[in-house]
């Protein structure tokens, strides 16, 4: 077999032409329907349909969705080279250089760039109000368009999972794995590993608002973190990023290019997974389509889906694969009934406390960031330095919003720049951010179908805010982290705060379902277990 990842797959194409398609598709961003540039069709069905007329395109492992996830597996599954490994990816290739420069993700994040930006139903939690949801779409995932904080879960969340009947998933029985893959840079401990793949990495130039940041949470009584993926979660520091050298290192950056000329591997893109084959109750392919129409590709050994927290149940229903009542619906023949596939969805419900700020060493949209901009350019393409290598969400805390809790309940995220509705509204001028996330929220959501049509988005409802209790830890949250942004050590880095608010319960409640939303990690619609 020849190399069949797409050639110069590792070659960007230019800032500004990335800048023009910006810009040229964030107009559409309303919209709920899958969109697909043409480009990227043409290139993974050309390269289909040259495959099917060498042979049938057949392989041992098919890997759906080349995320966070696929591209792990791509790497481990291709490592022995007498199996066959086929990698879809409906995106296209991650050429662009807002993927690789940092700070770009100010660019992906708001719009359909490289970004599946779904919208949620409206939300009974949020007054009526349609969630956001970015998802990446492009080689790496959403890995090459979010914000590169590199955190495990909780040492109790695995250990929770195991006892849900995951043998294996325990977190002295994942940590063997997360040290193998990973490259931290401050070297090798108990709860790190060097020499992997995935590069973990200190900020390179962290704004001094950061610093402050953790200077005010500790004054205020958190302890100081150096590791938030050490021995304990609890505690405000500096993030670490998973970045090589001031440059994104997303999960196609470190497990797929260095793989990329293996002859077992093939790697698609712009090709679409519509529906699993079956045979029975058995896997045995995908049908993938594309501008030039579809095209099977079979699994001798197994399909592996890992299109992510909305893609994988999609096509599972889409599949025939789900609830009874849910397919029958939309008139899909159940094949496989299995009630779970959609259901449990979970995310991290959040709200941005946002401030002006006149600190000109933060990122705003000025005429001097703009500037700062050009040579920022440069000396990240030297150095691998400089403003551009901000992920924003420099800094951070987990805290406990109650004294008797045995994990942390609030994640905080200090952000350099001001973060309205996900960037999608800007303001002029300089600003700073603090999110702050219920971490193991109450509510339960569900991904369902709004069609048949495998084009149409997948119906998102993350029910955010259903339960009281969600409410009662954001609330305890945000009042915590306004008395972090409110300390001395930030004096000099925020200003007034932009949506005021108010003080009493009511208003914070209130203030919380006008403006909360997702923090982007949206988990649970494929169920493990047998709880
Ligand atoms: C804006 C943002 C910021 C985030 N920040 C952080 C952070 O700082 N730290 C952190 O740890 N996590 C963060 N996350 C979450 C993290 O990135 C995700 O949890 C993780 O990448 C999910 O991995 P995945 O493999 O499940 O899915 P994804 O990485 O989303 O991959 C799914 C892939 O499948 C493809 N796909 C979907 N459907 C099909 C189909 N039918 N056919 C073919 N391909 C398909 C998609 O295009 C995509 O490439 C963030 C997420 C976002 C969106």
């Amino acid at each position: 077999m020849t190399d069949q990842i797409q050639a110069g797959v590792h070659d960007q194409e230019s800032l500004p032409l990335a800048l023009w398609r910006v810009a040229c598709q964030s107009g559409s961003r309303a919209g709920n329907l899958i969109h697909s540039g043409p480009e990227n069709f043409a290139i993974g069905v050309a390269f289909v349909a040259a495959r099917a007329k060498l042979s049938a395109v057949r392989f041992d492992y098919v890997i759906v969705g080349a995320g966070s996830a696929g591209c792990v597996l791509a790497n481990r599954l291709s490592a022995d080279p007498a199996r066959s490994v086929c990698l879809i990816e409906a995106g296209p290739a991650d050429r662009s250089p807002l993927i690789h420069i940092p700070a770009g993700v100010l660019a992906t994040l708001p719009g359909r760039y490289l970004n599946w930006a779904y919208h949620t139903v409206p939300q009974p939690g949020l007054m009526g109000r349609r969630g956001y949801q970015p998802r990446g779409r492009t080689l790496g995932g959403s890995s090459s368009i979010n914000a590169m904080i590199y955190i495990r879960g909780h040492r109790g969340d695995y250990d929770g999972w195991a006892a849900m009947g995951n043998p294996g998933w325990s977190y002295d029985e994942v940590l063997p794995y997360f040290r193998r893959s990973e490259d931290q840079q401050r070297g090798a401990d108990h709860y790190h590993g060097v020499g992997g793949e995935l590069s973990v990495a200190d900020l390179q130039s962290p704004v001094p608002a950061s610093l402050a940041f953790v200077e005010s949470a500790i004054r205020h009584g958190l302890r100081a973190n150096g590791d938030f993926n050490g021995a304990n979660q609890e505690g405000a520091g500096l993030y670490q990023v998973t970045q090589r050298r001031g440059r994104r290192c997303s999960a196609a950056v470190a497990f797929l290019h260095p793989v990329r000329l293996r002859p077992n591997l093939s790697v698609l893109t712009g090709a679409s997974a519509e529906r699993i084959l079956l045979d029975g109750r058995r896997a045995t392919g995908v049908l993938v389509a594309g501008r030039a129409g579809r095209q099977r590709i079979e699994a001798t050994r197994e399909v592996i889906l890992s299109a992510g927290v909305f893609g994988s149940p999609q096509l599972l229903m889409l599949s025939g694969i789900g609830a009874r009542e849910e397919l029958g619906r939309h008139g899909i023949a159940l094949l496989h009934e299995l009630p779970g596939v959609g259901a449990n969805l979970a995310d991290h419900v959040d709200l941005s406390l946002v401030y002006r700020s006149s600190d000109p060493s933060l990122m705003g949209i000025t005429l001097r960031t703009a500037v700062r901009a050009i040579p920022g350019y440069f000396e990240w393409r030297r150095r691998g330095t400089g403003m551009l290598t901000t992920n924003f969400a420099e800094a951070g805390a987990f805290l406990k919003t109650r004294a008797d809790l045995a994990r942390p309940d609030v994640q905080l995220h200090f952000v350099n720049g001001m973060v309205d509705d996900h960037a999608r509204r800007l303001h002029y001028g300089y600003g700073v951010s603090c999110h702050v996330a219920v971490l193991r929220p109450a509510s339960r959501g569900s991904v369902r179908l709004n069609s048949a049509d495998p084009k149409d988005a997948p119906c998102i409802d993350p029910n955010f805010l259903a339960s009281d209790a969600d409410v009662a830890t954001l609330l305890a949250g945000v009042k915590i982290a306004r008395e972090i942004m409110g300390g001395a050590p930030l004096d000099r880095h925020r200003g007034v705060e932009f949506h005021a608010i108010g003080q009493s319960d009511e208003e914070l409640t209130d203030r919380i379902r006008r403006r909360a939303d997702t923090i982007y990690h949206p988990v649970g619609t494929c169920r493990m277990g047998h709880d």
